[in-house]
C-alpha cells in the first residue's frame, strides 16, 4: 500500500478522451494566473511526464458519486441534513494502512451515527482522506532553514536538503495510495450489512475530500462528462468534494479560477480577515448558478473573532441568495505552540463550534456543518478533553505530519456536545 506499485494507463478502449476544446482553454485561462503554494519543481519535462500518465489513468472517485453527494448537499444547503467532514491534516503514504483508514473511517461513522440520534439531523460523511497529500506553509523554509515539506506528494518531511527536493513521481505515489485507500474506504463502507464492529453509517453514505492544491495534480485528474447543456461537463475525480485552502483563495488566483469550472461540490476557508465584500465576490464567482450546497463556506476564525466576523458574512451572503452551506472549522483558527508542539485545546475548539452556532442561531441561517482534524487513534496532539491531556503529555504520542489532531475520544466528545447544539438544546 505504499505506493511501489506501477501505475498502469488503462487499456485504448476505455481511455479518457481529451478534453473537448472549450473545456481545455478555460483549464489552460483558470491555470494561466498566478498559483500560490505550487512547488518550485527542478524539472518540468518530469512533470509533464507525470501528468500525461495521471491523465490516462483510472479515476480516483467515479462521477456518480460525486452527483449523489451534490444530491446530499443540497438537503445539508436546505437545512435538512448537517455535513460532517473529518480527518488527518496531512495523510502520508507510511500511515495508508487498513488499520489508519478504518480508524478514521470508524470514528466519522461513530460521530455520524451521535450526531444524526442526538441531533435529530440525517448526516453526509465526507473524509479527508485518500488524497489529501498536498500541504500550504505559510514559509518557504523550515524552523532549520530547510525547505519546508508540502505533503508527502511533494517532498518527504526528513530533515536534510535531499529529501526536502520536490519530486514529480511523488503525484504518482500519491494518486496510487489514493486508490488503494479509497478501495479500503470502499470496502469498509459498502451498504451491505455490516459486522458487529463494522462502521455504522446511517445516511449510508461516505465521500472523500482533500484540498485542491497542487494544480499540476489536479489537472491531471480533470475529466470531461457527460452533457451540461453546452457541452459536457468538467469534474475532478481526484475525490469527490475539494476545497480551496486559506492561503490561495486570491480571488483572481488559479485555485479559485479552477474550482469555478468543476461540477464538484466545492469548499471555501474564510479565516478571520475575510470580509463580507470577498465573500460576494467569492459565492458570485463558484456559485454562479444558485446551486443549493454547490459551495460550503468553512469559517476558520478562530473562537475568539468568530462572534465578531461571521455575522456581517452570513448577513451579506444570506442577502445575496446564494444557497450555500455554513459549515464551521474549529481547529485552524485556534492553533497554539506548548513546550516546542503546535497544539490546540479542546475548549477553544468546543468554543468556537458554540459562536458558530450562536451566531447561525442569532441569524436564523442554518448552522450546517463540522469541519475537523482527527484520528482514530490514541494520540497527543490536542490539549484538553475528558482525557484532560497536558502540555506534558504531547510528547507522548504526538504523529502527526502537520497539524494537531483531536484523537478518537475528544472526536467523540465532540460529536456528543456538537449533536446538542444541532438540536437546539445547549
Ligand atoms: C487545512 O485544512 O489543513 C488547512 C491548511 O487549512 P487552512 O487553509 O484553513 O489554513
Ligand atoms: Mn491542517
Amino acid at each position: 500500500m505504499t505506493g511501489q506499485a506501477p501505475v498502469t494507463p488503462r487499456p485504448g478502449t476505455t481511455r479518457p478522451a481529451p478534453l473537448p476544446v472549450r473545456l481545455r482553454s478555460a483549464v489552460e485561462d483558470a491555470l494561466g494566473r498566478p498559483a500560490a503554494q505550487q512547488p518550485p519543481w527542478r524539472d518540468a519535462t518530469a512533470v509533464r511526464r507525470v501528468r500525461a500518465v495521471l491523465e490516462r489513468v483510472e479515476e480516483v472517485v467515479r462521477v456518480e458519486e460525486v452527483d449523489r453527494l451534490r444530491a446530499r448537499l443540497a438537503a445539508v444547503a436546505d437545512g435538512a441534513a448537517f455535513l460532517l467532514q473529518g480527518g488527518d491534516c496531512a495523510e502520508t503514504f507510511a500511515a495508508a494502512t487498513e488499520r489508519h483508514i478504518a480508524g478514521t473511517v470508524g470514528t466519522l461513522s461513530h460521530m455520524a451515527a451521535t450526531l444524526t440520534s442526538g441531533g435529530g439531523l440525517p448526516v453526509v460523511t465526507v473524509g479527508r482522506i485518500a488524497g489529501q497529500y498536498a500541504k500550504p506553509r505559510s514559509a518557504a523554509r523550515d524552523a532549520q532553514g530547510l525547505p519546508s515539506y508540502r505533503g508527502d506528494i511533494v517532498n518527504a518531511p526528513d530533515a536534510s536538503p535531499e529529501a526536502r527536493v520536490p519530486d514529480p513521481d511523488r503525484m504518482l505515489r500519491a494518486y496510487v495510495n489514493s486508490s488503494a485507500t479509497m478501495a479500503v474506504v470502499r470496502a469498509l463502507t459498502a451498504t451491505a450489512p455490516h459486522g458487529p464492529g463494522g462502521p455504522h453509517l446511517p445516511d449510508g453514505g461516505f465521500y472523500t475530500s482533500h484540498e485542491a492544491l497542487l494544480l499540476d495534480y489536479e489537472r491531471a485528474l480533470l475529466r470531461a462528462v457527460g452533457d451540461a447543456g453546452d457541452g459536457p461537463a468538467l469534474y475532478d475525480l481526484s475525490a469527490h468534494f475539494l476545497w480551496i485552502g486559506e492561503r490561495t483563495r486570491q480571488p483572481d488566483g488559479a485555485h479559485i479560477a479552477l474550482a469555478g469550472l468543476l461540477a464538484n461540490p466545492i469548499g471555501l476557508k474564510l479565516g478571520p480577515t475575510a470580509t463580507p465584500e470577498q465573500a460576494i465576490e467569492y459565492v458570485e464567482r463558484l456559485d454562479p448558478h444558485h446551486e443549493p450546497g454547490r459551495l460550503t463556506l468553512i469559517s476558520r476564525m478562530g473562537s475568539a473573532r468568530v462572534r465578531e466576523v461571521l455575522p456581517p458574512i452570513v448577513e451579506k451572503v444570506s442577502a445575496s441568495g446564494h444557497p450555500v452551506i455554513w459549515q464551521c472549522d474549529p481547529m485552524h483558527g485556534n492553533t497554539e505552540r506548548c513546550g516546542g508542539f503546535k497544539t490546540r485545546h479542546f475548549d477553544r475548539i468546543a468554543d468556537e463550534v458554540r459562536g458558530f452556532f450562536a451566531v447561525h442561531r442569532a441569524l436564523g441561517t442554518h448552522p450546517g456543518g463540522l469541519h475537523l482534524e482527527l484520528t482514530g487513534g490514541d494520540v497527543t496532539e490536542c490539549l484538553g478533553g475528558a482525557q484532560r491531556l497536558s502540555g506534558a503529555d504531547l510528547c507522548h504520542r504526538y504523529e502527526t505530519a502537520c497539524d494537531p489532531r483531536l484523537n478518537g475520544a475528544q472526536a467523540r466528545e465532540l460529536a456528543g456536545l456538537v449533536a446538542e447544539l444541532v438540536r437546539g438544546a445547549a
